[in-house]
């Protein structure tokens, strides 16, 4: 049926939405997406398998997911009631912004970071206020935020940033929670490749309106299982409880997701290659002439290079790796993030770089 343009049905208010576009194409090398190349080490996916075989596929889930809730609060000495666990972290963002933000309300934004707090902002009807990074260094402005949080409801850190990668200051995030009543959420879906106490989770007990976001995709190798969790004072968890989809974490996910947090020790080692292997690409990016390298605290390295759109493209098409492309990002001029790998995929991406030098 021919439509008018604009789409006749859409909300007004979601006119100018732009759905969330991962940018995918099927290559050999798949470093776009900052999962774990490593996968889940296999005695983990026998015992992930076996935790799965016998459910009943035919009951829905336990809504609030108690099993998965009480490993993770043990792992993190907090308490079920600090714990919501989400289908990925995304949903969890969702969920935050529908029950803490929405009309008249406010979210602290600091560019360049993950567009999904945008995109999900406006969806709800929330307002933006945008506090941009330095524009060469990525910090956060500080100052700015300090002012602004008084007009905010809720105020997004990622620690590590991406597509940035660096950390945000502990000390500055305990002195905003004093001096805030705004909810802060700390984004840490990458905080286990940052280098020990990198996390705010000591925060947790000290403020009432810190909460901390933590996924399984990443660290964990997941990214496919779709779940991702909160660690918050009690009522932000009823909050979150109110508003969530009672399902959304399925029966499967929260099975793989414990034995993931049981086992959490096993994916260490893959974690510490990822670590020592982005040192290595950090320093065989910067000895290529024109690529500029900012540091990373996470499993992904942001770099600018002239050219930078070409230089994507003929990475997928002339060598089948796939990085993402922030180029046409505001802030983010010329710029690519490139996932560490595998030490072979990481040495087809520097060979790659170096050819097209
Ligand atoms: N936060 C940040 C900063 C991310 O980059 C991502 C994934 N790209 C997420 C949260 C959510 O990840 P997931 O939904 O896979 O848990």
């Amino acid at each position: 049926m021919a439509q008018e343009s604009p789409n006749p049905w859409l909300a007004p208010a979601l006119a100018t939405l732009v759905p969330y576009d991962p940018g995918f194409t099927q290559v050999d090398v798949l470093l776009s997406a900052n999962e774990n190349s490593f996968g889940v080490p296999e005695d983990v996916r026998a015992a992930m398998q076996r935790a799965t075989e016998g459910i009943a596929l035919n009951r829905y889930p336990d809504p609030m997911a108690n099993e998965l809730r009480d490993a993770i609060a043990a792992w993190h000495g907090v308490s079920r009631g600090n714990v919501v666990v989400g289908n990925g972290g995304d949903e969890i963002i969702f969920n935050l912004l529908l029950a803490f933000g929405g009309a008249g309300r406010t979210l602290i934004d600091c560019p360049p970071t993950f567009s999904i707090y945008g995109l999900y902002a406006q969806i709800t009807g929330t307002n933006v206020m945008k506090v941009p990074r330095n524009a060469d260094s990525f910090e956060l402005d500080t100052d700015a935020i300090d002012k602004a949080a008084a007009q905010a409801n809720i105020i997004m850190i990622t620690s590590p940033n991406n597509p940035t990668g660096n950390l945000a200051d502990l000390a500055w995030v305990d002195r905003l929670a004093s001096s805030t009543k705004a909810l802060i959420v700390m984004d840490e879906a990458y905080v286990e490749f940052a280098d020990e106490g990198a996390s705010s989770v000591a925060l947790l007990r000290k403020h009432d309106n810190v909460c901390i976001l933590r996924t399984f995709s990443k660290a964990f190798g997941l990214a496919g299982v779709r779940c991702g969790y909160l660690l918050a004072p009690q009522a932000v968890v009823d909050g979150m409880s109110a508003v969530r989809q009672p399902y959304s974490v399925d029966v499967c996910a929260q099975a793989i997701a414990r034995v993931a947090v049981e086992r959490r020790e096993a994916f260490i080692p893959a974690i510490e290659t990822i670590r020592a292997q982005r040192e290595l690409m950090i320093e065989g990016l910067n000895a290529i002439e024109g690529v500029r390298v900012w540091p990373s605290a996470a499993n992904f390295i942001l770099v600018r290079l002239p050219n930078a759109h070409e230089a994507h493209l003929r990475l997928r098409d002339e060598h089948s790796i796939l990085v993402r492309d922030f180029s046409r990002t505001p802030g983010l001029d010329n710029c690519l993030r490139i996932t560490v790998g595998t030490p072979e995929e990481n040495r087809r991406v520097l060979d790659a770089m170096e050819a097209l030098a």
